[in-house]
């Protein structure tokens, strides 16, 4: 960190500079044990806003003294290192946040979700969504299904699998733009591919409008047992992991993606362990970590990994899971410095 960025950083910890915003301020929030790694270390602040105003707020004065501002979705991508995380982390947990139309909002209420475009809150548990699209008999998040993630993170992500991505079924976003200004991006300009999406720097999406046509009951339901089933069957969903380590790199030869999971497994790498991480033996891209692990040893793990299939097959194994540390972490551990 430098001096500044750490001056900006101390700043945050400083209550007097969320006076009047409403929201839930928390310091030295444990935040790592709140990921799906259950490891790592704490947020300096922690930040729970309770409406878009502010949110919007916040980014404002963070903006103006230089605070980094990070957003936290379900932590299913995340490996917070011990050290922990300068600035203010934001939480959309708030009921503002997680709303879809078909929820009430006063108690008896509906909001009207004839439509087949709705709009639901960046916040919103996916597991959820895809269980209510299927109650409600709307097609659109099937592939989604098995898949832990804030509705927010999986944009961020462009998360999918076999079967389909997010993007497929995104029309556009909200967004808070870092300095607070609110704006709407259409999801033609996110470029969103394989676990891709270009958001401006610093931006929050607050909400997603998604297009959910109405379909057959029966076919959405046994399309949404199909995919979870095969989640099920193929990666070790009950393990202490951010799913898929790395992303599956492309094959000069033929431009094809390459499964990382499989590279991993021909370097012989299943199994093998640094501390408390462990390569899992049921998928060679689950890295995992055991009850009361250390973060830490999941990303020295990982970069063992990358080093070694490199050695194996050529191939760069670019992480997948985000690294949150004071410092910026590389993608691949040549990079440093
Ligand atoms: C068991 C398991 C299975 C998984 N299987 C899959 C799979 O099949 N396919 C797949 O793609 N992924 C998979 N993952 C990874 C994970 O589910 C996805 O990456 C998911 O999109 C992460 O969402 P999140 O809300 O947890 O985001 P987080 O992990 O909390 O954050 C990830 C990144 O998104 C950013 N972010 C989060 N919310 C917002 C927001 N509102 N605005 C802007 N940025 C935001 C964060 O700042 C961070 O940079 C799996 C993970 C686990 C643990």
């Amino acid at each position: 960190m430098t001096p500044a960025t750490a001056t900006a950083a101390a700043a945050a910890s400083d209550a007097n500079m969320w006076n009047g915003i409403d929201a839930e301020i928390r310091f030295n929030d444990p935040i790592g044990g709140a990921t799906w790694f259950a490891a790592g270390g704490c947020a300096d602040v922690l930040a729970v806003p309770r409406s878009f105003a502010a949110l919007s707020e916040l980014s404002r004065r963070c903006a103006e003294a230089n605070v980094p501002l990070r957003v936290l979705g379900q932590g299913a991508n995340l490996l917070v290192l011990e050290e922990g995380v300068d600035g203010v982390v934001v939480d959309l947990s708030a009921p503002a946040f997680t709303r879809a139309p078909w929820d009430a909002t006063d108690g008896t209420a509906r909001g009207d979700h004839s439509a087949e475009t709705v709009r639901i809150g960046a916040g919103a548990d996916l597991f959820r969504l895809v269980q209510d699209s299927k109650r409600l008999g709307r097609g659109g998040l099937a592939q989604m299904a098995g898949i832990p993630a804030t509705l927010g993170g999986a944009v961020r992500m462009n998360a999918g699998g076999a079967y389909g991505d997010i993007a497929q079924s995104l029309e556009r976003i909200e967004v808070v733009m870092h300095g607070g200004e609110m704006r709407s991006i259409e999801a033609a300009d996110l470029r969103l591919g394989y676990r891709h999406c270009e958001l401006p720097a610093g931006c929050i999406v607050v909400a997603a409008h998604l297009r959910l046509p109405h379909g057959d009951p029966k076919k959405i339901e046994a399309d949404v047992h199909e995919i979870f089933e095969y989640k099920k069957r193929t990666q070790p969903m009950g393990a202490k992991s951010a799913g898929c380590m790395f992303r599956n790199p492309t094959d000069p030869a033929t431009g094809r993606r390459e499964s990382a999971g499989k590279l991993i497994d021909q370097a012989g790498l299943k199994g093998l362990r640094f501390g408390s991480a462990f390569v899992s033996e049921c998928h060679g891209n689950f890295l995992a970590i055991d009850r009361g692990g250390r973060a830490r040893d999941v990303l020295e793990l990982s970069n063992q990994v990358q080093q070694r299939v490199l050695a194996h097959s050529g191939r760069r194994l670019e992480r997948e899971v985000v690294v949150w540390s004071r410092q910026q972490v590389p993608s691949f551990p040549e990079e440093r410095g």
